[in-house]
């Protein structure tokens, strides 16, 4: 039985003032029957695993090496040692902006689950991609390069996150987001085993919002959601959590 997710994702917004708002979702995530991430600033990370005890803390990307010479980059070993359970790897904003590729994610994955992280591997196609008819072709392949070689429910989260979706206020069809989940799941249970496939969460991400949460977590297979802009304040991502904790 896959347990829902709300998890936030604050990219590079957030300082030790805006800490309030942690301390608002943590309290608001007690006894809630979905498990709360929220993948903050490494800067937030320490702080927040030490000050929190209902959520689970996040940081947002990882170098693929322990150590070494790799100036401004952080290694999955060094978030794991701020206190952190889980770590985005692939998401858009990285595959476009630092050319990340499948394989790259799929070593930082491996690094992930190396270190004890989970590893929320985010996937998702362009709008032009989409217009030309090959959503369902993008996503299959980046799942199935991205993915490490042996994972479990355990130890990964798929994030489907339509790159025209991500801080634009579109969100695809209720239809639109049930195919591509399906068709997530199904890739899973033919390539990891029914077991394992059945396991993994599947989130949907791109302008989740209090208003759309329910609707699009209700899909049989979303588990939750992975949220950006409306998880940066408390009053707008605890309606979030309420939502999936319904489903
Ligand atoms: C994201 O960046 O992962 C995201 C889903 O952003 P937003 O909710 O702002 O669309």
């Amino acid at each position: 039985m896959r347990r829902s997710i709300a998890a936030g994702n604050w990219k590079m917004n957030g300082l030790r003032e805006n800490f309030n708002d942690i301390l608002l979702i943590d309290a608001a995530s007690e006894n809630v029957n979905c498990d709360v991430i929220l993948c903050v600033p490494d800067t937030l990370i320490r702080e927040m695993s030490e000050k929190t005890k209902n959520i689970f803390s996040g940081g947002q990307n990882c170098h693929i090496e322990a150590s070494g010479a790799f100036t401004g980059d952080i290694s999955a070993e060094m978030i794991k040692d701020a206190g952190a359970s889980h770590v985005i790897v692939g998401h858009s904003e990285r595959r476009v902006n630092y050319n990340e590729n499948n394989n790259l994610i799929k070593s930082k994955a491996q690094t992930a689950l190396n270190e004890g992280l989970k590893a929320i591997i985010c996937i998702g196609e362009t709008l032009k991609e989409r217009d030309t008819g090959i959503t369902l072709d993008i996503i299959k392949k980046q799942l199935l390069d991205s993915l490490p070689q042996e994972i479990t429910g355990e130890t990964i989260i798929i994030a489907y996150e339509p790159v025209w979706a991500i801080g634009t206020g579109l969100t695809p069809t209720i239809e639109q987001i049930t195919e591509v989940h399906d068709f997530i799941r199904a890739e899973l249970e033919n390539n990891y085993g029914k077991k394992i496939g059945h396991s993994v969460n599947i989130l949907y991400g791109g302008s989740m919002n209090a208003k759309n949460a329910h609707e699009i977590s209700a899909i049989e297979n979303v588990d939750g959601g992975l949220v950006g802009g409306a998880s940066l304040k408390a009053e707008s991502f605890i309606p979030i959590i309420n939502a999936l904790n319904l489903n």
